[in-house]
């Protein structure tokens, strides 16, 4: 990613791709102490536009505020700039990563007087992993490895360390053969995926895990106000156990940048085998309600369901 044409903010200043560098001593490479978040663009008729990014920056500033650095920038300051980086670098679909990050005045962990940098990058990332895992799914892995606790780290901050215990179970997960992990909480209930939420579908009735371990996803939300809303689907929040995802009718991930995954496998059971699903070869059936959500979720980012169009800002 070093070598190539664009722009990428940092502190309310255009620079280079090239030239947009940091010291080895920045303090947030020892430590992680750091927060960013993942945005995604959709080209539209109207040009590109941003999904959900009063959202995000609203997280951003929020992770930032959790783990006690300042922020220099306001919410609309870090917007405008999200927008820009679109047409700096002539983007018409996107990923944008904003993040906050602390300079290098100090070392060690009583570094007194950082400064609070901010930097946001935007590329054309296209699919997280292919249209045929969008279509036919994911084949996943519980980790061994647990999710974080409320009082071990901040689960509402997306910080930057957090991704070292994401890392160490979705490595463990692709090493051994799968596409994805799933995490369970310290206590054993499902958290999440290395980098998005989980959903299961069983009668006819969506579940998610509660906020807790899981980031508060911004995908899940939009999910779960579609399913309630468009398709009249009703959508619990609650603790959920792996058995459940093994015997579910359906299942499936979201984020930012997965989008709506489905998941068809965990632990080498098939998900929805009862339910009728078909097998891996074979995509999720059109009216499946994964992939209605997917149709619905497709629709929402490009500006073509009236009711969502808020969700919605041009570049
Ligand atoms: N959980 C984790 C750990 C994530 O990194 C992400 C991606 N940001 C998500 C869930 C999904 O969140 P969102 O839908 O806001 O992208």
């Amino acid at each position: 990613l070093y070598d190539r044409d664009g722009w990428i903010w940092q502190d309310g200043q255009w620079l280079a791709w090239r030239d947009a560098k940091v010291h080895v001593f920045i303090h947030t490479l020892h430590y992680g102490m750091g927060c960013f978040e993942g945005v995604r663009a959709y080209a539209g008729p109207q040009g590109p536009q941003l999904f959900r990014v009063a959202e995000h920056t609203r997280r951003l500033v929020e992770s930032a505020h959790a783990l006690d650095i300042p922020l220099p920038f306001s919410e609309a300051e870090l917007i405008d700039a999200q927008r820009e980086s679109l047409t700096k670098n002539g983007l018409s679909s996107a990923y944008l990563k904003p993040t906050v990050f602390l300079g290098a005045e100090g070392l060690g962990l009583r570094a007194q007087g950082l400064t609070t940098h901010v930097m946001i990058a935007a590329w054309d990332l296209g699919p997280y992993l292919s249209p045929h895992a969008a279509s036919h799914g994911l084949r996943a892995l519980t980790s061994s490895w647990a999710r974080h606790h409320v009082n071990i780290s901040l689960c509402r901050a997306k910080t930057s360390g957090h991704y070292v215990n994401s890392m160490l179970a979705l490595n463990t997960a692709v090493k051994a053969g799968f596409d994805e992990t799933i995490m369970l909480d310290p206590e054993g209930y499902v958290a999440e995926a290395s980098a998005a939420n989980v959903f299961l579908l069983r009668d006819g009735v969506l579940h998610t895990p509660e906020v807790t371990s899981c980031l508060q996803g911004i995908t899940r939300d939009s999910v779960i106000q579609l399913a309630r809303d468009v398709l009249g689907i009703e959508v619990k929040e609650r603790r959920i156990t792996r058995d459940e995802l093994y015997t579910a009718d359906e299942a499936f991930l979201t984020g930012t940048a997965a989008e709506i995954l489905p998941l068809r496998e965990l632990d080498g059971r098939r998900i929805g085998t009862r339910a009728g699903a078909p097998p891996l070869s074979e995509p999720m059936a059109a009216n499946s309600v994964t992939a209605r959500l997917q149709h619905l979720y497709r629709q929402a980012v490009r500006g073509e369901l009236d009711a969502y169009r808020h969700w919605l800002t041009p570049a």
